[in-house]
């Protein structure tokens, strides 16, 4: 980038943007190429300042969150990484309480808040971090994301995967999802008018011009800044023992030692990619320092020193022994940049 274009975006955000920015310090795999540049934005109007810029000057960016559902690849990343700042983690209760509208999805259980006809809604930052709000959401004795207790990430990373656990997901306590686009416009999307499936939120990859797990380059157009969700009145000590009964599972049935990205590929209808991956006898196999975890065969570890090629191989080697031995084709879930 020219020196007076990096001054210009050095002027517009109070943080200090970050260039040649290693991206491995980004995921929670610990892996991935520096960044041309790194932007925390801080409020509404630097985020819509930044966009319109990178707009107008055709600059690629990417937003992300905790990285915790992201492959960067070795070569990194030839533009600007944006990132929510503090001004976008607020929690708060509306007064008003929405009817409540169900809206099925496949993974949906009778535990899930659709069962709920009426409840709170709170308004939350993107930027909010899931723990944070299921801690919150406790404090304040609502039901209805203890499901996320124990997902890293944030709430706008949670909303374009539509993370879910336990047969819950985040489109079930949706009420309105709020974006920014790369105009600067914000629009409030209803949840009536979003096409949610498991770990997608269909409408956002259509943003998504070029789409592919060789590394290349994408180009997302909106940026999630807030969401409304709807809860459930209820017991505190109940909320906090869920919460606490479902990180205990994850402790006991995920690898914790190693970094990764959670699941790396989707469940397919009917069955469980982890299972399919163990009985292809994959468990421990390697390419490189990136391995099929021998805790949980869905979890492709970082063992130490993975680069994204090695994450990228052993993923491959992975579909075709499940592709020949199931006759299914494992789709990641993991988002590649
Ligand atoms: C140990 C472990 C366990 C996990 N368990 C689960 C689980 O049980 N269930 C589950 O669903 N997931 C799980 N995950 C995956 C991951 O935590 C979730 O997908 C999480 O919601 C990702 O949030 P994030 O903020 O880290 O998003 P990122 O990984 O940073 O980003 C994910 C995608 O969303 C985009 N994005 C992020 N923020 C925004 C925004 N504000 N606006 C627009 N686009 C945005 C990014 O560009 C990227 O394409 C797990 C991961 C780990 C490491």
């Amino acid at each position: 980038m020219e020196v007076e274009l990096k001054r210009k975006l050095e002027s517009m955000v109070s943080s200090p943007v970050l260039w040649d920015c290693p991206l491995c310090d980004y995921t929670s795999f610990a892996i991935g190429g520096p960044a041309m540049a790194l932007v925390t934005v801080e409020e509404m109007s630097e985020l819509q300042r930044v966009l319109v810029f990178l707009q107008e000057k055709k600059i690629l960016w990417r937003i992300i969150g905790k990285g915790s559902n992201l492959l960067v690849n070795d070569r990194g990343f030839a533009g600007v990484i944006l990132i929510l700042g503090k001004g976008f983690g607020s929690i708060s209760q509306l007064k008003t309480e929405l009817n409540f509208v169900s809206y099925p999805t496949e993974d949906i259980s009778a535990n899930s808040p659709l069962a709920v006809s009426e409840g709170p809604v709170i308004q939350v930052g993107a930027g909010c971090s899931l723990a944070r709000l299921v801690s919150w959401c406790t404090d304040q004795g609502l039901t209805g994301l203890e499901f996320a207790a124990g997902i890293p990430g944030t709430v706008g990373g949670a909303i374009i995967m539509n993370a879910g656990a336990w047969g819950c997901e985040m489109a079930g306590v949706l009420v309105s999802v709020t974006v920014i686009t790369s105009a600067g416009e914000i629009r409030i999307l209803p949840r009536a008018e979003l096409d949610f499936g498991y770990r997608i939120w269909h409408d956002y990859p259509s943003q998504l011009p070029s789409v592919g797990v060789t590394g290349e380059e994408r180009c997302v157009r909106l940026v999630v800044v807030g969401v409304e969700l709807q809860l459930a009145p209820g017991d505190q000590e109940q909320i906090r023992s869920l919460c606490q009964s479902y990180r205990e599972k994850r402790r006991l049935k995920q690898p914790n030692k190693e970094c990764s990205a959670g699941s790396f590929f989707k469940n397919p209808k009917g069955d469980a990619a982890g299972r399919l991956i163990e009985a292809s006898g994959l468990k421990g196999v390697r390419v490189g320092g990136a391995m099929v975890s021998p805790v949980h065969a869905n979890f492709l570890v970082n063992s130490g020193g993975a680069t994204a090629e090695d994450v990228v191989m052993l993923m491959k080697k992975v579909q075709a022994a499940v592709q020949k031995d199931s006759g299914i084709l494992l789709e990641p879930e993991v988002h590649f940049l």
